[in-house]
C-alpha cells in the first residue's frame, strides 16, 4: 500500500465525481475549493491505507468492518446537516451555507460513538416504531423514505424542499 499523497489529476477526478454525485442527490460539498480537495486527499490516502474511503477526520481502525458508519459519506453527515448544517468534515454543507443564509463557525460535536457503545448497537434492533434510532420521514411527493432527525433540505430522488415530507414513523 502506497503512502504517497495522492496526485492532484485523481483529487481532481474525484472532486468531479463527488460534485456530481451531491448535486443528483440534492447535497452540496463545501464551495471552499481547496479545503475540499485537502478533505478529498486525505480520503484518497485511507484508500491507498485501507482499501476504502475512511472518514478523513476520524480515526480509522482498518478494519472495514468497523469503520464502515465512518466510510464517506458516513452515518452521521445528514444527521450534522440537519443540525449544523455540516458533516464533522465540513465536506458536506447545507443548502443555506451554500446560499450565505448561515455561516459557519467552528468545529461540531463529534456525534459518532465512543468504540464500546458502537459495540453494543445491534444490527436491525431498530425495526419496531418506538425503538428507531431516528424518526422516519417521507417525502410527499416521490414517497422517498428517510431515516434521520430532520427530514432533507432537498429529496434526493425528486428535489422537492424539506416542507413536502411528513414523519412516517
Ligand atoms: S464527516 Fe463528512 S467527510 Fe467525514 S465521512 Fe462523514 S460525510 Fe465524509
Amino acid at each position: 500500500m502506497s503512502e504517497e499523497a495522492p496526485a492532484e489529476e485523481r483529487i481532481e477526478k474525484a472532486l468531479q465525481k463527488l460534485s456530481r454525485d451531491a448535486q443528483s442527490g440534492g447535497y452540496h460539498l463545501n464551495p471552499d475549493r481547496e479545503f475540499t480537495k485537502d478533505l478529498i486527499a486525505g480520503l484518497l490516502v485511507n484508500e491507498d491505507r485501507y482499501g476504502y474511503w475512511a472518514c478523513p477526520c476520524r480515526l480509522a481502525s482498518g478494519k472495514k468492518e468497523e469503520d464502515l458508519d465512518i466510510i464517506c459519506p458516513c452515518d452521521y453527515r445528514d444527521p450534522d446537516l440537519g443540525a449544523f448544517h455540516m458533516c464533522y468534515c465540513a465536506l458536506y454543507v447545507s443548502e443555506k451555507v451554500i446560499r450565505k443564509e448561515v455561516v459557519l463557525e467552528g468545529s461540531i460535536p463529534e456525534r459518532r460513538p465512543p468504540g464500546g457503545k458502537r459495540d453494543k448497537q445491534i444490527p436491525g434492533g431498530a425495526l419496531l416504531p418506538g425503538k428507531l434510532a431516528y424518526p422516519v420521514w417521507r417525502c410527499k411527493v416521490c414517497g422517498y423514505l428517510c431515516a434521520r432527525e430532520e427530514p432533507p433540505e432537498t429529496c434526493p430522488v425528486c428535489k422537492v424542499k424539506k416542507e413536502r415530507f411528513e414523519r412516517f414513523l
